[in-house]
């Protein structure tokens, strides 16, 4: 992107998206995952680029993981725009088919369907004959509870899928799980457990590993072919107590506003919907052009960080459809046009942004909305 087209974006709204930053996370991912990095034991990597790559846009993260091994994304709609910004190879997508009407999209290559449910196999058989044959992964339900087959219906549908390999209609069976308590001390052992037996007779690799299994059970590494990270990629941990950076990630996509009106207010003034904050002392109040319209949290505590500046001020809670108000007390020089910082850098992670509000950091990134451009730069 060029600098003209981002100055152009004037005092707008905007996210910036860092490809080297992905670029970097993935060696990052798979230095975790391998001895070597180039060891041909290690696992390869589904690199997940759900909900249009965790809000970054799948147009600005593709280049950046060109030496990814596949892509996962959550529906066959979501292929298209991975071919269109340049990935040839395998697509893994986790929805598979949501309904028989998606056999229609199957006649293109490189297809890897997840299935969750028999009756999709019904529709894969429905499917036009010239499609070219996907890939099956069979996914269990685990420990997940909700999404998947469980032990019995697993078999079957393995059953139902051998013949067909055979036939060469379809080009593969893999085994799939998503373990549902990676990130804690009851961690995956009980639900490996149970996959390991579920799949030990039975040919085909297996996928398991999303970002917390790979940070926090690295002795599982060996026995999963393909690992399915999301976060790391986008440099968010997934865990409570850390984030990207301490684990040597880079942050991917930040959130940028500006100040688009101050004031000094007299100690005792109420402030927005229902005098919901009284300032305490006479005070600078700085109006920011970002509200939940643009996804930030619509409820966030007083005292919520931002960046003024690149130095840290105190948001005062008050968030309507397309402003924001910042304490500007230390902020003596900030001023209208003034740029401000919600979420992403190093200095304010969305992990700790997102946890002052209550929620996760992917529910900051996925959850902007088309109201903010975003440029790769
Ligand atoms: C979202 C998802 C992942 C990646 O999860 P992260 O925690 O972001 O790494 C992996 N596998 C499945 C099935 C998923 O839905």
């Amino acid at each position: 992107m060029s600098h003209s087209a981002i100055a152009s974006t004037g005092t707008r709204v905007m996210a910036r998206v860092d490809p080297a930053a992905i670029t970097h996370n993935l060696q990052q991912v798979r230095r975790r995952i391998g001895k070597s990095g180039a060891a041909t034991d290690s696992p390869r990597i589904w690199a997940t680029l759900k909900a249009d790559a965790y809000g970054h846009g799948i147009r600005h993260v593709v280049p950046a993981l060109a030496d990814a091994d596949g892509l996962a994304v959550a529906q066959l709609a979501d292929v298209a725009p991975c071919r269109d910004a340049g990935w040839r190879g395998p697509i893994l997508i986790h929805g598979g088919l949501q309904d028989i009407i998606d056999v229609t999209q199957l006649d293109q290559p490189d297809l890897h369907l997840v299935i969750t449910h028999a009756q999709q196999l019904d529709w894969l058989e429905a499917r036009p004959l010239h499609c070219p044959p996907p890939w099956i992964w069979l996914r269990y339900i685990g420990d997940m509870g909700y999404f998947g087959l469980g032990y019995d219906a697993y078999q079957k549908a393995y059953a139902r899928c051998v013949p067909w390999l055979a036939r060469g209609d379809i080009a593969g069976i893999g085994h799939l799980q998503h373990f549902a308590s990676a990130d804690t001390p009851t961690g995956i052992a009980a639900a490996e457990a149970r996959f390991r037996a579920l799949t030990a007779q039975l040919p085909g690799p297996r996928s398991t590993s999303n970002s917390a299994t790979i940070l926090c059970h690295p002795e599982h590494m060996s026995a999963t072919d393909w690992v399915r990270p999301g976060r790391l990629l986008y440099g968010i941990s997934p865990l409570p107590d850390r984030d990207g950076s301490s684990l040597g990630l880079r942050p991917a996509m930040s959130l940028h506003a500006r100040l688009t009106a101050v004031q000094t207010v007299a100690a005792g003034t109420p402030l927005g919907y229902h005098g919901a904050f009284v300032a305490p002392v006479t005070m600078r109040v700085g109006v920011v052009n970002c509200g939940y319209s643009h996804g930030y949290p619509s409820h966030p505590p007083i005292g919520v960080p931002v960046l003024v500046n690149g130095r840290l001020a105190r948001g005062l809670g008050q968030v309507t459809m397309d402003f924001l108000l910042v304490d500007l007390g230390d902020h003596p020089d900030a001023t209208i046009g003034t740029p401000v910082v919600l979420w992403g850098t190093p200095e304010l992670p969305a992990e700790h942004v997102a946890a002052i509000c209550g929620g996760i950091a992917p529910e900051l990134l996925a959850g902007l909305t088309g109201r903010v451009p975003i440029y790769a730069s």
